[in-house]
């Protein structure tokens, strides 16, 4: 088939090297100059936490090597106190499970060599599709020359983001359901800059400073230096509106995160130039259409695109080509069919992760500091080295399994009430015990 893939980013790369090697003829199109040679815009390098899900799909094709190679495993968080203590907790239980920290530039341009490189692919920049005829696959971009037209594309694959234009083109056909919330936070790039050469904090891990209603974290970077990124109310006291002068910056910052701000030479030149970025959450249905000559349908942040707290944004989408692929292997590459049972088994979970996700701003920005978490990360991590393989926590679940989202809430269900009845039946038997020892004693 002849399959028009819109959006060169990380979905859409991966997405190409599958679809080329299952002998589709693919044309990648991207709106943006070739980022290898354009390089990343200020304030939007943010890097990634890349986990068990997306490096599954990355193996499948043979690039997870390749891109674990310039990551840097972060097998905890460490989190900052005001008064610049330092709690470090690992992942998981046997301290030994990494997410790993790769700059999103990196990732995209080892996955467009990648695509570029396998038979029967074209990749196409600068050009900004902005029209879509879903019956007949006339496709329409706007290019440095003006206008260009695309005849009749069998198979359009909207890999274009959270904004897609591919989605707001099959907005319009009656039926298609669609919502978008934002939430009442943005986020900001800085940097702390490598200290001759040697890094401000420890690199093995991914650091949050917790603060309520706000935080920031940091991720680091080969070379010494973190990409932090500050997740903070829109409006209100302490927001990116209230904050809009060097010195209540300067002020907030030395009051609030004064050992990250001891390393941030560049805070309030990043503070001023580094954008506001938005964060929101898209879910829509149907994923796909079948027009009279052509198939349109959705992957990644086009049809799922959801808030970064448990990093997984970009694992899903990379988790949708996985499923994709399958699909077209059970339909015999018939698009509508696959695309039909894509949505059908990727819904429920991309729905879970948008919800997971939300919640966990929450337990990032506050939870995380208390006790009370920390306590039961400890038991979590107990009952996970006492039933190895039976006992996973939530958060080990999501990062470091292939588990379906959708299918964890039940799994700790399960889990809970397997291990309250072996506490009732260990109670029980203490308590028998303790019987027949008073009885012999008596
Ligand atoms: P995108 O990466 O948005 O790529 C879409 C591509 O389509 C872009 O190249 C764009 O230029 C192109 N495009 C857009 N419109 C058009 C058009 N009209 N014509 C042609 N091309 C077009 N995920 C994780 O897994 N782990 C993390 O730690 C993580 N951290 C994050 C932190 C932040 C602050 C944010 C905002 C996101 C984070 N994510 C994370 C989410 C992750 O970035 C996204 O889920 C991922 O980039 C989605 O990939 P995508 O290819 O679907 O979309």
């Amino acid at each position: 088939m002849k399959v028009t893939v819109v959006g060169a980013g990380l979905v859409g790369c991966l997405l190409t090297c599958y679809l080329a090697r299952r002998g589709h003829e693919v044309t990648l199109y991207e709106r943006r100059a070739d980022p290898r040679r354009a390089g990343a815009e200020r304030g939007r390098s943010i890097n990634l936490a890349l986990s068990e899900r997306g490096l599954d799909a990355l193996r499948r094709v043979g690039l997870d090597q390749r891109v674990l190679e310039g990551a840097l495993p972060m097998p905890g968080r460490m989190m900052h106190a005001v008064d610049g203590g330092l709690t470090f907790q690992h992942y998981s239980a046997d301290g030994r499970r990494a997410i790993n920290s790769i700059s999103r530039g990196d990732l995209n341009g080892i996955l467009l060599d990648a695509a570029e490189a396998m038979p029967g692919v074209e990749v196409r920049f600068d050009h900004r599709l902005t029209g879509l005829d879903e019956n007949t696959g006339r496709l329409t971009f706007e290019t440095a020359s003006g206008p260009v037209e695309v005849d009749k594309a069998q198979v359009v694959l909207g890999a274009d983001g959270a904004f897609s234009a591919v989605r707001t083109h099959m907005q319009w056909r009656p039926g298609f359901d669609f919502s978008q919330s934002y939430l009442d936070y943005g986020y900001k790039e800085l940097t702390i800059p490598a200290r001759d050469g040697d890094y401000a904090f420890d690199p093995g891990a991914l650091h949050i400073w917790p603060r309520g209603s706000s935080m920031m974290i940091a991720l680091p970077n080969p070379g010494g230096s973190f990409t932090c990124t500050l997740f903070w109310p829109k409006s209100g006291p302490g927001s990116f509106a209230d904050l809009d002068t060097p010195v209540k910056v300067k002020e907030h910052f030395t009051r609030h995160y004064p050992d990250a701000y001891a390393v941030m030479p560049d805070l309030l030149d990043d503070y001023e130039h580094n954008p506001v970025g938005h964060l929101v959450t898209v879910r829509c249905s149907p994923w796909h259409i079948a027009g009279s000559e052509t198939v349109v349908g959705l992957v990644g942040d086009a049809a799922h695109a959801i808030v970064p707290f448990y990093g997984q944004g970009a694992n899903c989408g990379f988790e949708d080509c996985v499923e994709l692929d399958r699909c077209l292997g059970e339909k015999g590459d018939d698009f509508a069919a696959a695309l039909a049972l894509f949505e059908q088994r990727r819904k429920r979970n991309a729905d879970t992760i948008a919800d997971l996700a939300l919640d966990n701003f929450i337990e990032m920005r506050d939870r995380v500091a208390s006790k009370a978490f920390l306590a039961r990360t400890k038991v979590e991590h107990a009952l996970e080295r006492a039933l190895p393989g039976r006992y996973m926590s939530r958060y080990e679940l999501v990062s470091f399994s292939t588990v379906p989202y959708a299918d964890i809430q039940p799994r700790i269900n399960r889990q809970r009430t397997g291990v309250a009845a072996a506490a009732a039946g260990v109670l029980a038997a203490g308590a028998l015990a303790v019987r027949s020892l008073v009885r012999s004693r008596r």
